[in-house]
């Protein structure tokens, strides 16, 4: 019987893609994903603590954790991820005492040397031998991470840029991710391949300021580069890259995005707030006035991209007043999916040691209301020019009975059909939309590259 592993997952894509790589490990380990906690013999929680209400499940989970690991000593349990962080094991190990091994994001090291330890005790050799091996061969950086079936799934979350080093006042990512740095170009191309050799169809690139790849490996090329070069991968579909940031945006990558067919025209460009005084005191670097210029520089190069952003309401000091420059900002902007999050006051964070969380939190709850109010409006609206029209859409999973799928700029469409389409690119003729996603029926024959005619054709967003 082989041995079982639960992995359980919250938080960034970037949090998706190491429970990838380890759900991965684990299985050339020779254990086998399984639905529930309570019976297997390894148990690894992936956890996030960009707000608090992250954090608060993650305690939740392993509190519930914590008399499972009484009745069944054996099951190791590991702890892995933002809360673990670079450095924060020593104070968790006193807090969680039942906890095995705790894990850096991005580093299943830790377990696979705990694995490798009782290896020698209790199991096979021939397990402690393969888990040295494979732990040797990350270290050496050559080991290419085997993307396994977990679920086939048709898109993947590649990591390029790890860390990060910006250090916006609130945020904790600089804290618990670590530094910056860059992935190289080759071995994310190996990562890909292996995916797409298993079935995946679409990557999305992963770093907190994506558009920074590569610049701190001499030689290695930008990410315009890397995403023509992972277009180019054989078998695969499309590629979508995450997030950026407004002053990294060079017109090298805008134009690479519009011209290479299987980039997709999707840019994700938090702003998180519309007003000056809020946008300095969070150190984000650029004025409001900078950031629509850059919507319109976008637009300018690719009519056709969503631009998606992140908002946070209720900053330290945020007035009322402030908060409307926000609201402005995206009714003028109207921008295409917004996540609109409420200020939470993270350890360590600058904000957090120096601004009081002045904004009480039913105030924060009104302005995330408001914003969220005028996004399904402007989402409903410019959802509704779709209607109609045949979108090419890569068929991702089953549903609720229906299919689900993406158009390149990013919107969910879901269609019904009795043969299994996952993985394959299809056109569907738009017959319904609402905010958050269209409806439509499979149509034949196949239009533009994007299954998008150009948005002139209709009216002008
Ligand atoms: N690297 C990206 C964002 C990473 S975190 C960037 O350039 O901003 C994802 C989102 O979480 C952020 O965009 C922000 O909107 C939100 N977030 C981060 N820290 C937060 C905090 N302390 N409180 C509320 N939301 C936060």
């Amino acid at each position: 019987m082989s041995k079982t592993y639960h992995l359980w997952t919250i938080g960034c894509q970037m949090n998706e893609a190491d429970s990838r790589h380890l759900g991965s490990q684990l299985e050339a380990l020779g254990y086998r994903a399984v639905e529930a906690a309570d019976n297997a013999d390894l148990v690894v929680l992936n956890t996030c603590v960009v707000r608090q209400q992250a954090e608060d499940k993650a305690v939740g989970r392993l509190s519930s954790l914590q008399s499972v690991k009484a009745r069944r000593p054996d099951m190791v349990v590991g702890l892995m991820g933002c809360m673990v962080g670079m450095r924060e094991a020593p104070r968790l190990r006193k807090q969680f005492p039942f906890v095995d091994v705790f894990m850096p994001p991005s580093d299943a090291g830790p377990l696979l040397d705990f694995l490798a330890e009782r290896g020698g005790v209790d199991e096979s050799v021939a397990l402690e031998a393969r888990a040295r091996a494979i732990r040797d061969a990350i270290q050496d950086e050559e080991h290419v991470l085997p993307a396994l079936r977990r679920g086939v799934t048709v898109t993947a979350n590649v990591p390029v840029v790890l860390g990060c080093s910006h250090a916006c006042t609130f945020c904790v990512i600089p804290y618990r991710r670590g530094a910056e740095r860059s992935v190289p170009r080759e071995r994310v191309l190996q990562e890909v391949r292996a995916l797409v050799e298993q079935g995946v169809r679409e990557v999305m690139l992963l770093g907190q300021i994506v558009d920074r790849y590569g610049l701190d490996l001499p030689g290695n090329g930008d990410l315009a580069d890397l995403l023509r070069d992972v277009a180019a991968v054989d078998g695969l579909h499309r590629v979508r890259f995450l997030t950026s940031h407004p002053n990294w945006m060079t017109d090298k990558l805008l134009d690479t995005v519009a011209e290479a067919d299987k980039i997709c025209p999707h840019i994700e460009v938090p702003v998180q707030a519309g007003n000056d005084e809020v946008l300095a005191a969070m150190r984000r670097g650029y004025t409001a006035a900078r950031y629509r210029d850059l919507i319109a520089r976008i637009r300018a190069r690719i009519p056709h991209a969503a631009i998606n952003t992140d908002i946070i309401v209720g900053f330290p000091g945020e007035s009322a007043e402030q908060f409307e420059d926000t609201y402005r900002l995206l009714e003028d902007l109207r921008l295409d999916k917004i996540h609109i999050a409420k200020y939470s006051e993270r350890p360590k964070t600058l904000a957090a040691r120096s601004l009081p969380d002045s904004v009480p939190a039913d105030e924060k709850e009104r302005r995330r209301k408001r914003l969220e109010d005028l996004h399904a409006e402007v989402l409903a609206d410019k959802n509704r020019r779709y209607r109609g029209r045949v979108v090419t859409i890569l068929v991702e999973a089953l549903q609720r009975g229906r299919w689900r799928g993406r158009t390149p700029d990013n919107r969910l469409v879901f269609f019904e059909h009795d043969r299994d389409l996952s993985g394959r690119l299809v056109d569907v003729r738009v017959t319904w939309t609402g905010p958050f996603s269209l409806r439509g029926e499979l149509a034949r024959p196949r239009t533009a590259a994007h299954g998008l005619p150009p948005l002139t054709a209709v009216s002008p967003g």
